[in-house]
């Protein structure tokens, strides 16, 4: 039989804010890295949202937690993300759904993408059902009010979270 597999790494790019990162997120890299040969979850700033981490922490953070799996890179998301990708070499760019409401946001954004570069692909991946309801939005929102997050956050996180309390607060305030 004629071996059809192509040899060409599949690589790609999984792009966002994470500020903060969720459990949501982090399932979306985990699943990520079993489909490509390689993943850059690249991290990076979003203009209509105010931060409450900056990038270095975001970036050190999602590096701590991703630093089990040998074929994810954490790197800095800087300009055009389809520009970005081709940098990176990736052919693909994946991002999640989670509900119909993100599904309007994530079609033009994934259009626009493929206007200005053809050849990389969006796939979306289906939020596991358990973490349908999380956002890093919402998460912040639970955690200002002292909520307990413990359980929608990966450790590394909630860490933070608990040693910068009150400076993240002020910066939220
Ligand atoms: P952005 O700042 O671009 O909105 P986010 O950091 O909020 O980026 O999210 C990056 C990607 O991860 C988006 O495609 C978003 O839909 C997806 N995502 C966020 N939370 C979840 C979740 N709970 N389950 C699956 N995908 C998620």
């Amino acid at each position: 039989m004629k071996n059809l597999v192509k040899s060409r790494p599949r690589i790609a790019l999984y792009p966002g804010s994470f500020d903060l990162l969720t459990n949501g997120h982090l399932d979306l890299i985990r699943r990520g890295q079993q489909v490509f040969d390689q993943l850059f979850v690249a991290v990076g700033f979003n203009d209509a949202k105010s931060s409450m981490f900056t990038i270095e922490e975001r970036l050190d953070v999602a590096k701590e937690i991703t630093a089990e799996y040998d074929n994810v890179e954490v790197v800095k998301l800087e300009g055009l993300t389809v520009e970005f990708a081709a940098k990176c070499e990736a052919q693909f760019i994946i991002r999640g759904l989670r509900a119909i409401s993100d599904f309007e946001f994530e079609l033009q954004l994934a259009l626009m993408n493929h206007k200005l570069n053809a050849s990389i692909e969006t796939i979306f991946l289906a939020a596991d059902p358990k973490n349908i309801f999380l956002s890093s939005r919402v998460v912040k929102e639970v955690w200002r009010h002292g909520g307990d997050v413990s359980d929608f956050v990966p450790p590394a996180v909630f860490r933070l979270l608990t040693e910068k309390r009150e400076e993240l607060l002020k910066k939220l305030n």
